[in-house]
């Protein structure tokens, strides 16, 4: 056998052995318009996914083809090894959970999560539904028609009713998106808890970054079409590769700079006249310039001259142009000699006095904080797409 037939045979072992999800080469065009653009995604069995991205970046129209209610234009679709790119939606072991709930009005909370068992003819319906109900802890509401519900419950029962027919995977399409903030909040922290009881794959559609955050495991940030980063959210935040990334998920000041010298380790950039270093595997950007991210969080704002806990990293001539006390933090904008505002988030930890609007300062942030992105990347991408 050829080496090429080799690598054939085993690509082909890998792909039938994965039980996840995988999508290779997936696109999908809407006449002369391209909403998914040669999507290849990997969501291990058991994971919590999000899709992460702005209104319109292809997030829905890659949960359908998943659902089976959209065909792929290109590429392939496989479920635990199993092609299902062209399968009907009902021979999928696929359910959905969309934004509005679709509860049967007419009928009881626990009329609802029977149905499809019912419909089905499988036996031991009530035991089935009373798990479920306990599961999403609305036992004592299964006589309730859904109106008497909050939107909240409503959701869960939507969540029982998929979750009854056992799928191997759970979309859940902006299934918060109709509840207010402060509901959203507990529903991400119950839908977090029912996921790791159930242990199933549940892929989560959404374009609140906080939501995808709180909940997922692995976040796909999408844009256009297509995947910009994927990873835990903590790997995401602290070490975006793009701009976008950078100002989609969270806030970042991006400074211009110019890339000095480039050790294994550490990336030289001179930023405005100050030498700044960054550690080499922060740094994406090619070529002799970049912009430097820094998050407003981590940088440290003092009185010129006063030691902050940033060795070596100062930077001169700050002014304070913008105070607003939010409680938890103080937010400042501070005007730079180059005449940048950037954003510094200091914690009300009670230590640090505030600082007043046209007060001299001095920024500093650790090296290790930093990171350096591709120059050619438009540094305001991502930043003015809301996240809620
Ligand atoms: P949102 O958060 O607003 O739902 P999304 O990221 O889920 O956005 P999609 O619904 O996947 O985005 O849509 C991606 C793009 O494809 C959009 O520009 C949309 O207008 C376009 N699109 C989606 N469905 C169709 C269709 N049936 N015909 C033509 N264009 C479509």
């Amino acid at each position: 056998m050829s080496q090429a037939a080799d690598v054939e045979e085993a690509t082909a072992r890998d792909e039938s052995s994965y039980d996840g999800l995988r999508l290779r080469g997936v696109t999908k065009s809407f006449g002369a318009f391209t909403a998914v653009d040669e999507l290849d995604l990997d969501v291990p069995r058991g994971s919590f996914f999000a899709l992460l991205g702005p209104s319109g970046c292809g997030k829905t129209t890659t949960l359908r083809m998943v659902a089976g209610l959209e065909v792929p234009t290109r590429g392939s679709i496989t479920l635990a090894g199993k092609d299902i790119t062209f399968a009907k939606p009902y021979k999928r072991p696929v359910n959905t959970v969309f934004q509005s709930y679709a509860l049967f009005p007419h009928l009881d909370i626990h009329e609802n999560v029977a149905f499809g068992l019912k419909r089905r003819k499988v036996g031991n319906v009530d035991t089935q539904v009373k798990e479920m109900l306990d599961l999403v802890e609305l036992s004592t509401q299964a006589r309730k028609k859904p109106t008497q519900l909050s939107g909240g419950q409503q959701q869960r029962v939507a969540l029982a009713r998929a979750l009854i027919n056992q799928p191997e995977v759970l979309l859940l399409d902006e299934p918060l998106g109709a509840l207010d903030l402060k509901l959203r909040r507990a529903m991400q922290i119950e839908l977090k808890r029912i996921q790791t009881e159930v242990g199933l794959t549940f892929i989560h559609v959404t374009h609140d970054q906080e939501e995808a955050m709180t909940m997922a495991d692995t976040v796909a940030v999408m844009n256009h079409g297509v995947i910009e980063q994927m990873g835990p959210p903590a790997a995401l935040y602290e070490n975006p590769r793009t701009t976008f990334v950078a100002n989609f998920l969270g806030q970042s000041n991006l400074l211009d700079g110019t890339i000095k010298s480039r050790a294994s380790d550490l990336v030289v950039v001179d930023m405005h006249g100050v030498d700044v270093s960054i550690p080499a595997d922060r740094a994406h950007a090619e070529g002799d310039r970049g912009w430097v991210g820094i998050r407003p969080e981590k940088v440290l704002i003092g009185e010129l001259g006063e030691e902050l806990d940033a060795p070596g990293n100062s930077i001169p001539g700050g002014v304070v142009s913008d105070v607003s006390f939010v409680g938890v933090s103080t937010q400042y904008l501070v005007r730079m000699p180059w005449g940048q505002e950037l954003q510094v988030f200091q914690q009300n930890t009670g230590h640090r006095r505030l600082f007043r609007v046209g007060e001299q300062v001095e920024l500093s942030w650790r090296p290790e904080y930093a990171f350096l992105l591709d120059h050619a990347q438009d540094a305001h991408a991502g930043a003015d797409q809301d996240a809620l």
